[in-house]
């Protein structure tokens, strides 16, 4: 998928991808064709979906290897009959946030700081996610919630950074994010902007030359957290992206999840830390999985989670160790590991 040719093209217009975004993958049997795998997984997969969806854009299924049920990249995203067994300690809420909304659509749970949930969508369904079951709609997660939570904001003086949140925030398009942003810069308690966001990884395109000139003009100080768990996921057209967030000038991070079968091994985690750092982006988290219901099979116990960070440690420099993480309901910050 030329990917990098789609976003030179646009300026605003319904384009490159959004286009992309549309004819993402959904169908589990066009998933099994394009990568040629047997056609049972996707009707177990059909089968094991629930409400949550295949979702797959173009761009990020070239990057899995046809033919291999066990690509890592296919492991994020393609159900599996795993996901229906109940386990024990895992739930549809596992950090609490339903109880931690201020407003519709604003979560405040970190000194200092507040997440608005920008949109419930995102280009890509991945299993693990700890929001898979997160209330959107109910949550005030809309652009109308919005309006509430950035009157929130304002009103809070000891709030000194946003973080964007969703869903994927990226998916709002350019005019929206442009007339947030003014918002945003025109609440003087206000120092940084940060957006969670996994589009530069799996929808390059997005980073259109217009959002980086927006995110530029802005007066905050601008910080970008990608999501990539394994170092396939960053092919050149996710290099290309993060360079042009990187001149807005932005600061980007990444935050990866420990997952099984898919980057436990030190081998791969050494691999993603040192692309990371060869794309200019500093490995920032690794995160323990959350325990939302579904997600089991992709639990990676404490007991192998610290001798695996202990060798990372031990093999590369300093800045590309990501910091081992574990999110606690109740806790005002992530408990560090190790
Ligand atoms: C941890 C976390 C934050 C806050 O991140 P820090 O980098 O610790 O400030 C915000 N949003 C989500 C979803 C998080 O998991
Ligand atoms: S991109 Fe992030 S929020 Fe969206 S499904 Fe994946 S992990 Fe969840």
């Amino acid at each position: 998928m030329p990917t990098a040719t789609l976003q030179r093209d646009t300026v605003g217009v319904a384009s490159g991808w959004q286009r992309e975004l549309a004819d993402a993958i959904r169908d589990p049997d066009e998933l099994c064709r394009v990568l040629g795998l047997d056609p049972g997984l996707a009707a177990a997969a059909r089968a094991s979906a629930g409400n949550f969806s295949l979702l797959v854009p173009r761009a990020f299924a070239a990057r899995m290897r046809p033919g291999d049920a066990r690509d890592p990249l296919l492991l994020q995203v393609l159900p599996q009959p795993a996901e229906t067994t109940d386990a024990a300690g895992y739930s549809a809420d596992p950090l609490g946030e339903t109880t931690a909304l201020a407003a519709p659509g604003l979560v405040k749970k970190y000194a200092g700081r507040a997440l608005l949930l920008l949109t419930g969508g995102c280009a890509i369904n991945c299993r693990y996610c700890f929001r898979r079951e997160f209330p959107y709609a109910a949550s005030g997660a809309t652009r109308r919630g919005v309006d509430e939570g950035l009157a929130a904001i304002a009103a809070d003086a000891s709030i000194t950074e946003v973080i964007l949140s969703g869903g994927d925030p990226l998916l709002a398009d350019d005019a929206f994010l442009h007339g947030l942003v003014a918002r945003l810069d025109g609440i003087p308690h206000l120092r940084r902007l940060r957006i969670h966001t996994r589009l530069p990884v799996v929808l390059p395109s997005r980073i259109t030359s217009d959002l980086v000139a927006l995110l530029g003009a802005s007066r905050l100080a601008r910080v970008v957290v990608l999501h990539a768990n394994h170092p396939a996921e960053l092919d050149a057209a996710v290099a290309d992206a993060v360079r042009r967030l990187a001149s807005a000038p932005a600061v980007v991070l990444n935050q990866a999840v420990l997952l099984a079968g898919v980057n436990d091994s030190a081998a791969v985690l050494g691999s993603l830390s040192e692309r990371l750092v060869e794309l200019g982006v500093v490995p920032y988290y690794l995160h323990l999985l959350d325990r939302v219901r579904g997600a089991a099979h992709f639990d990676v116990p404490d007991s192998r989670a610290l001798p695996l960070h202990r060798q990372l440690r031990d093999s590369l420099p300093g800045y590309a160790v990501p910091r081992l993480v574990r999110e606690v309901p109740g806790e005002p910050a992530k408990v560090w590991m190790g």
